[in-house]
């Protein structure tokens, strides 16, 4: 088992990233990658100290923009001292750091009055985001639960949602491959695309110097993972699959996915 996409509490996941590495040991996965929203900080923690039967690999979940989509892509293998990569977070910190700021200021005219404060009090550290406003929101009693603060405040479209400060996905590419890792573009159907700009934005990234396609993330309805596998192989790009955990939840996706099944010569694992 494999599992090249997850979070630990350095970002928005809930376990610190030595429980997720041990969990991840214990239930059989083989090769791993922390790959936390646009910090290392989780993986610079425990890569020295990673039990024995996990081969840990470098990993960073990047935020960047296509146009005026925000498009995740996840960075695998690279250098961890690389200078570019550590400009290139520096960026990131800010811009989060900016965009939180701005996203207190929407709340409050939303009348949620401390809200940066109190986002920062529950991140605790670790790289700030939109959960851990959504958290602090439930805590408040502004909204019943995280679902809810994201449907009607900051999901897409929505006051808190501020998504044009990030780096371009051809830099956030030339970054990552320049550091001597591989570019994933990271659960490409979340972006809710017709097929045609999907499409589009699968030859941009190639054209950045993308080396894969998340072809699972999570738990994929029936079909997606076809779809997705036409969209890496008809561009000659290796496929990559995860779980993308955060915590445990009823529904959601455990440590691991299995690719036994997927064929020799296309798993992005193999060149890593
Ligand atoms: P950010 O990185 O600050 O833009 O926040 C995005 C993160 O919020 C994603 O990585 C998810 O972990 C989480 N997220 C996005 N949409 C939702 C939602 N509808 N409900 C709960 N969490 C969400
Ligand atoms: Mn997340
Ligand atoms: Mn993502
Ligand atoms: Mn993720």
């Amino acid at each position: 088992m494999i599992d090249f996409h997850t979070h630990s509490a350095a970002s928005d996941g809930a376990l610190p990233a030595s429980d997720l590495i041990a969990r991840a040991a214990a239930e059989g996965v083989s090769r791993f990658a922390l790959t936390d929203h646009d910090t290392v900080h989780g993986y610079l923690s425990v890569y020295q100290e990673s039990p024995p039967d996990l081969d840990l690999i470098s990993g960073v979940e990047l935020s960047c923009q296509w146009g005026r989509v925000g498009i995740h892509v996840v960075g695998l293998g690279f250098r961890i001292e690389a200078a570019e990569m550590k400009a290139h977070l520096v960026i990131l910190d800010a811009a989060r750091k900016d965009r939180a700021e701005r996203i207190a200021h929407r709340l409050e005219r939303e009348g949620m009055q401390g809200a940066l404060e109190g986002a920062l009090a529950v991140a605790a550290g670790a790289q700030i985001g939109r959960p851990h406003f959504a958290r602090w929101m439930v805590s408040a009693g502004h909204v019943a639960n995280e679902q809810e603060a994201f449907k009607r405040f900051l999901g897409s479209g929505k006051p808190g949602d501020i998504s044009i400060l990030w780096p371009a996905l051809q830099e956030t590419v030339e970054v990552i491959t320049r550091s001597g890792g591989v570019a994933v573009l990271a659960h490409p159907l979340h972006y809710r695309m017709t097929a045609t700009r999907l499409r589009a934005l699968a030859d941009a990234f190639c054209e950045a110097g993308g080396g894969a396609i998340e072809i699972i993330n999570g738990r994929p309805k029936p079909g997606e993972r076809e779809q997705l596998w036409r969209l890496a192989s008809a561009r000659n790009l290796r496929v990559s699959v995860g779980s993308d955990f955060h915590r445990d939840t009823p529904y959601g996706a455990s440590l691991g996915v299995s690719v036994t099944d997927i064929p020799e010569g296309m798993g992005v694992w193999e060149t890593l």
